[in-house]
């Protein structure tokens, strides 16, 4: 719900100085309280504010910080991944920077019989070039980040365990999966610091 300009003053105001009066909070404003009486029986009627006979206006509303704090915190990695973008081993060092620039991805999974079996991000293709590898012939299997050095995350891990996890393995992104009988990983998604940014994004643009 979007408050109007004066709404948020009211807000503002209450949160200051509660428990306060009409008259008080018009005198703030410099209006009139007929002028605050639609706003006021609003923001009561939202829940917002309370009005206290004989005491005034007291905030019982969710502060900013809480509601970030409260959809931060219930926020699951399936609510904000990406699809997985991934090449087989045995695809050339050539195709798989195809796939990375037509994708538009910093990270590409790599599979083994469709199962995960490394990952590979622009760091490695640079060191590849520059170490002369010839980019159309050899396997991206043979430059990857291999299993089971992977980082993994889980479609209901917590978003803010995600990133703590890609801060302290200074990684951009994980593959999603999901375990198979035999304990391999099926790769169901991806996360990445990208996805995280837009998420704090769109929480404060709501
Ligand atoms: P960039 O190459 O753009 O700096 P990263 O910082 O993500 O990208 O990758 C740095 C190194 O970490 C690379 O060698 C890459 O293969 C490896 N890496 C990337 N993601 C993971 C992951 N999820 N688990 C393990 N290693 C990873």
């Amino acid at each position: 719900m979007e408050f109007n300009e004066r709404q948020r003053h009211i807000i503002d105001i209450v949160q200051k100085y509660e428990p306060i009066t009409s008259e008080k909070i018009a005198t703030l404003l410099n209006v009139t309280r007929s002028t605050l009486r639609t706003d006021l029986s609003i923001l009561t009627k939202m829940n917002i504010l309370e009005a206290r006979p004989k005491v005034g206006y007291c905030f019982v509303g969710d502060t900013l910080e809480s509601q970030v704090v409260n959809e931060v915190t219930k926020t699951k990695v399936q609510d904000i991944m990406s699809r997985s973008v991934a090449v087989d081993e045995k695809v050339s060092i050539y195709d798989a920077i195809v796939t990375m620039f037509l994708e538009d991805v910093g990270t590409i999974f790599v599979l083994s019989d469709k199962c995960l079996a490394g990952v590979i991000s622009r760091k490695d293709f640079i060191k590849s070039s520059i170490g002369g590898a010839d980019m159309k012939s050899m396997p991206v299997g043979i430059i990857m980040t291999r299993m089971p050095n992977i980082h993994v995350a889980l479609e209901d891990e917590s978003v803010v365990h995600v990133a703590k996890r890609l801060m302290d393995h200074e990684i951009d992104c994980m593959p999603v999966v999901k375990k198979t009988d035999d304990q391999a990983c099926e790769v169901i998604g991806r996360i990445s610091k990208t996805n995280i940014t837009e998420f704090f994004v769109d929480i404060f643009n709501q």
